[in-house]
């Protein structure tokens, strides 16, 4: 089969990397951003800008997407200016956290224009974007993930999951509910304990070989809380976002979250008192504010 060109949209903390990966591996990578800079940044890498989301789909067969929101993957695929109004476009991945509702609509959007729609979302951070190290969620028709499955290898661990569209998107949700819930309960226990008097450093290194470890611990307070950067490179608005997703899927299929609802209201506090573009490690910030200490050692 002839080499397929390659199209990235979306091209922030985590499509930069990711597209800077796919053609550092070989391939022509055609990508678009509506910031100016991070186009910029995109070119640097090796990549070859286009004018519209609509001009890659013009150029590529697969295109790759990573956008901040469900109703920016919704126009950036099928609005006016949109990938599936190129003449090019075969498949688009969606490397983005969606939720399977949006997922559903846009597949069934696409599915008219006889372009497949495979849903790709990611989990693992900037780091992982950039080392290549992600866990990746499939699901979409197969034929569509052979084609995809060596361009997704490049960004790290394939979980094929099934066919059903945004399928992979509730796997991704559950996993995001979880770590914005181990950043808010850890964040509560931590600041009780520096209010009872212990070194922050020391209680994370105990929980860090306890049973209460997780990913806040051992990842998020180490590199972006303790040292007070706030800077783990995931925004307050993408959690807060991922979290709602995940509470209106469950209500959709059934299933009572109410710690998950509790966790969801605290993503909004830390988005009302520093604003959607803060990182989400702002949220300890919130119970340190409430508690009146700062957990530094
Ligand atoms: P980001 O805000 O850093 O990047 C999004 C990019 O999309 C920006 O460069 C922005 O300019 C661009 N954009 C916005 N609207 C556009 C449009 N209409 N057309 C073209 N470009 C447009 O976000 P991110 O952190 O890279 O996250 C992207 C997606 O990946 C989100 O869905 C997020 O939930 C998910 N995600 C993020 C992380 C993380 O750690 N940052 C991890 C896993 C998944």
């Amino acid at each position: 089969m002839a080499e397929q060109v390659v199209g990235f949209v979306g091209l922030g903390r985590m499509g930069g990397p990711m597209s800077g990966r796919l053609a550092a591996a070989g391939s022509a990578v055609h990508v678009f951003d509506t910031s100016e800079s991070a186009l910029r940044a995109a070119v640097a890498a090796g990549c070859m800008a286009a004018s519209s989301a609509r001009d890659v789909g013009e150029k590529a067969d697969i295109v790759f997407i990573s956008l901040p929101t469900p109703d920016i993957v919704n126009r950036a695929v099928l609005g006016e200016q949109g990938i599936a109004g190129g003449s090019r476009v075969r498949i688009v991945v969606d490397l983005s956290t969606t939720g399977p509702g949006m997922a559903g609509r846009v597949a069934s959007g696409l599915a008219e224009k006889t372009i497949a729609w495979v849903d790709a979302p990611v989990s693992g951070g900037v780091a992982g974007a950039k080392g290549g190290t992600l866990a990746v969620m499939v699901s979409g028709p197969k034929p569509a993930y052979a084609l995809a499955e060596p361009l997704l290898k490049n960004f790290g661990r394939l979980f094929f999951v099934g066919e059903k569209a945004g399928l992979a998107q509730a796997a991704k949700l559950a996993n995001n509910l979880l770590a914005a819930s181990a950043l808010v309960i850890t964040s509560e226990a931590v600041v009780m304990g520096v209010k009872a008097g212990l070194d922050p450093k020391v209680l994370i290194d105990i929980i860090n070989v306890s049973s209460g470890r997780n990913s806040a611990t051992q990842d998020k307070f180490p590199r972006a809380i303790l040292p007070r950067s706030f800077d783990f490179g995931f925004a307050t608005g993408l959690s807060y976002k991922d979290v709602r997703l995940c509470i209106d899927e469950a209500e959709a299929l059934g299933v009572p979250m109410v710690a998950g609802a509790a966790v969801r209201e605290m993503l909004a506090v830390t988005q009302a008192r520093f604003g959607a573009d803060s990182d989400f490690t702002s949220i300890a910030r919130v119970v340190e504010e409430w508690a009146g200490v700062e957990i530094k050692g």
